[in-house]
This record gives structure tokens, sequence and C-alpha cells, in this order.
């Protein structure tokens, strides 16, 4: 996409740079530095300087799909014997990750699961296909899903920046929304805490909390604080941090209900939410493993339960690309050419015939066009285009069954805008990726509540294939949507 941007030096960028530095520490732009003490130096999170144009389609197609992806993936939860087959096989290619989730889940399972209403927080992540013009999906994420807060900030602080004529002429031809994902993702943390005391209590009366189980030394600790607030200051909630190496420690699981509470207020915990327990080093040792268990094993209503976390594994993204397949949990022609519209070609990497020309594909060298990625989740796992073929030629054919093979969307870069980072300014090409937040909340038979809940705009260098902001390699960026007949 052609677009300029205001094209000033170092120094003239300055003044602008003053606004976003008061701006962002008055607001809580903020995250923890990579070095130093964290708890006396913070900073402006790695961002964008300015707004990232995306074409208005694709932007509203992101967003309208995603009720029918929160729905997707509820109907996959709600039907148990698939999900549980595919993620069995699965666990056996991959022992040690999604293996040991699902053991867990099968021991839960055994010990009774007492509660069934589910909490699905995800989000949704595109790039833009620049030949099609049309978004595709990278992945659907069900777990731990971050940046809801920040993203809330970041288009809030470029927002004002327009507003206030901070930006070039050329930028106000476009229109900056506000993400509301800080409010609606503490919404949805709401919606599980007055589902639970309802059907606990037949009543709300906003007398129990939200536990979120977070990292050690976690960076971004005040993306996942907006949410806390905005539950405490919309709806009264309050909501206390722990890890799951504190489990022990501070929560107590009642032998008779199930009812789990936090021991040093005695306050009993309606939502578990994780923002961890997505990578094998979140799990230290066999005892954070029981952890998990307990959690498990509670009557508090989990973001997600093992079975909504395991619902999001690429594997299930890839199998989904088969229409029969999809067809069993979405039976509406429109849904169905909707979520089809965002897909690309997955390939398996087993025996059917898909896996064969898949492996075909691996065995030539012809791999410029693809990503090889494993079942884990956090950034930096990926292998790309020419290192593929000689990373899986060292390993046992029959064990390639634990990764999927993507074809690359085409997405073009973007020229102009300035990252800032720990004070510096980077010119670099830029990628973006799109996501959308999504929240749902539903038991085996029913959905009681589907929303969209606003969306992020990350974006990285486009020299690294990999885009983790809190990992290192990306930032926060927020969106300047561009009707068409403005794009130049
Ligand atoms: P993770 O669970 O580690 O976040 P992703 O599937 O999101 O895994 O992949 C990580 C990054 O790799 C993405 O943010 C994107 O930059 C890049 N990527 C993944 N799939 C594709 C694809 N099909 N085409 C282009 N880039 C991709
Ligand atoms: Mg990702």
């Amino acid at each position: 996409m052609q677009y300029k941007y205001p094209n000033l030096s170092d120094e003239q960028l300055k003044p602008l740079l003053t606004e976003i530095h008061h701006w962002g520490l008055t607001n809580g732009l903020v995250m923890y530095p990579q070095t130093g003490n964290p708890e006396n130096t913070t900073a402006v999170a790695p961002i964008t300087v300015y707004p990232t144009i995306i074409p208005e389609k694709c932007f509203d197609q992101a967003i309208g799909v995603q009720t029918v992806y929160n729905e997707l993936y509820a109907k996959i939860v709600q039907d148990y014997d698939w999900l549980h087959a595919e993620t069995e096989k699965l666990s056996k290619h991959d022992s040690e990750f999604t293996g040991k989730l699902w053991d867990v889940y099968l021991k839960a399972k055994k010990l009774g699961i007492p509660q069934k209403l589910e909490l699905g927080i995800f989000r949704n992540d595109f790039l833009i296909d620049s030949v099609k013009n049309e978004i595709k999906q990278v992945e659907f994420n069900t777990v731990s899903v971050s940046f809801g807060g920040l993203s809330t900030k970041v288009s809030q602080l470029h927002r004002y920046l327009k507003l206030h004529g901070f930006y070039s002429d050329d930028l106000l031809i476009s229109n900056v929304p506000v993400s509301d994902s800080a409010e609606k993702l503490s919404d949805g943390l709401f919606a599980g805490v007055h589902a639970y005391e309802e059907q606990q209590y037949g009543s709300f009366d906003a007398t129990t909390i939200v536990a979120f189980i977070v990292q050690d030394g976690e960076r971004n600790v005040f993306d996942q604080r907006i949410l806390e607030y905005n539950l405490a200051s919309n709806h009264g909630i309050k909501a206390v941090r722990l890890t799951i190496q504190d489990v022990p420690k501070l929560l107590k699981k009642c032998e008779k209900t199930s009812k789990l509470f936090y021991t040093p207020t005695n306050d009993e915990i309606s939502v578990v939410y994780f923002r961890s327990g997505y990578a094998p080093n979140d799990f230290k040792s066999e005892q954070d493993w029981e952890s998990r268990l307990l959690l498990e094993t509670s009557l508090s209503i989990k973001a997600p339960s093992l079975k909504v976390q395991l619902s999001g594994t690429k594997k299930i993204q890839q199998l989904l690309t088969d229409e029969n397949i999809l067809r069993k949990f979405i039976s509406d022609d429109d849904k169905i050419s909707e979520l089809q519209s965002t897909f690309v070609q997955i390939y398996p990497l087993d025996d059917s015939p898909l896996g064969v020309k898949a492996k075909e594909i691996i065995k030539t060298g012809n791999t410029d066009n693809y990503v090889l990625k494993p079942q884990r989740e956090g950034g930096g796992n990926n292998i790309y285009k020419s290192d593929i073929n000689p990373f899986l030629a060292d390993k046992d054919e029959k064990d390639w069954s634990a990764y999927i093979l993507m074809e690359m969307i085409n997405a073009e870069p973007t020229e102009g805008n300035v990252i800032l980072r720990n004070n510096e300014l980077y010119r670099e090409k830029i990628l973006s990726e799109f996501g959308v937040f999504g929240v749902i909340l539903f038991d085996e038979n029913q959905i009681h509540h589907n929303e969209y809940s606003g969306w992020l705009l990350r974006s990285k260098f486009s020299s690294s294939n990999e885009g983790g902001v809190a990992a290192g390699f990306g930032c926060v960026d927020s969106v300047a949507v561009m009707p068409k007949s403005s794009v130049v």
C-alpha cells in the first residue's frame, strides 16, 4: 500500500516524541524494560510513532467474522469426542507439552470437573494479503491473549496526536479509531464473575474475585493491570495476581464444595484467568502441574479451561481448513464462506493424501512459500522457508506429525512509519499483524454470551520473521482506517 508518512528528521520529531513520552507515562502506556531493575525503571512500551494504514474493507472483515470464530471454537469444545480424538493423537507426537496438558485434563476428568461454564477469551490474528487485499488468518489464540490493555492506550495516544495537530495533514484524511479491548476484555471477565455468582447464589452481589495467574518476572504487567483496574472501576470486582508456583501457598480448594479461595483474604474465586501456562517453561516442576490440576478441578470458571486451551492448537487450525470437518461445527453456508475466506492452505505432515503432498513439497525443497509450525505458542518457534528441509531432515519422519506446514501470507511491508523502543527510533519497513479479540461464555449445550471485544495491531521490522512484542521483536501499533478512495 502506497501512503506517504511525514518524513521528519530525528531533530524535527523531538516535539512529537516529548508528547508521546508524557502521554505514555501519564496514561500507563508502559512496559518493564528488558534489562535493569524492573521495580524502578519503566518506560513507554515499544510503539509506532504513527498509526499504520489498514484498508477499511480488511478492518471491517476481520472484526465482522469474530463472533463466528468464537462460535466455531465453542462448538469444537462442545463436540467433545472430536476434540478428544484429535488431541489424543497429537499428544503422542508432542508429548512434551500438548501431551502434558492432555494428561492433566484426563486426570481432571477422572476426578470430576465440577464447573460446566467455559469462558473463552480469544484473539484471532490476521495478516493482509496484499495481492488479494484480503485478511488471512495467521492463528487463533485461545489462551493468555495479550495487548488488549495496551492496544487501547496506543490507539488513544495516536488519536490524541492526530486530533491535536501533531501529525501532518496527510494523516488527517484517515480515521484513527480507539480499540475498546481494554474495557471489553474486562467486561468479558466480569461476565464470568456474574454467571458464577448467579449459578452459585442465584443473584449477583459482587462478592467473589478474579485470580490472574501470571508469569514470574512478567514485563508486560501493565497490559494486565489495565484489565484489572477496569474490572474494579467499571464493575466493582477485585482481582489478585499470583504465579502457578504460588498456588499451594495462596489458594485453597474446599474438599466438600470444590470452591476455590484466596487464603490471605479468604475471598472466593469465581474466575481463574490465565496469563501464563501456554509454554512448557511456565511449569517448573511436577508441583506446578498438580496446581494446574487443582485449578481445573475447582468450581471456579477457568479462562481458559484445558479443553478450551487445547482447542487452540495449530493442528486443530489445520484440520478446520478441511470443509468436511468445518461443517461438523458450523452449518450455515454464509458463515462457512466467511470463515473460509480467511484461510490459507495448511498441510498436515502425516500419512493422509494431503500429508503425503506436503512431505513431497518438503523433500523437493520447494518451501520458499511456506512456514513450518510446531504446537507451541508465544513466538520464536516457527521455521521458515529454506530452513524447513534441513530442520526436518534431522528428525524421524514419524515425528513430523507434530508440525503443520502453512502457506506464507503475502503481506506487503509499510514504509515510512517510525518505531520507538527504548528511546531509540527505527525507520525500517514494517509488517503489521491485526488481531481481533473475542469473548464467549458457554456450557455443553448453550452459548450464553458471544462478543467481539476490540482489536490490536502489532508491527515488526519486515526483516524479522517473528513478531512477539514482549519477546523483543515487535511493537504495539494502532490503525489508521483508510477508505479505498483516499489511498494514493
Ligand atoms: P505463535 O503462536 O508463536 O505466535 P504464530 O502462528 O502466530 O505463532 O506465528 C508467529 C509469527 O510468524 C506471526 O506473528 C507472523 O509474523 C509469522 N507467521 C506465522 N504464520 C505466517 C504465515 N502463514 N505467513 C506469514 N507469516 C506468518
Ligand atoms: Mg502468534
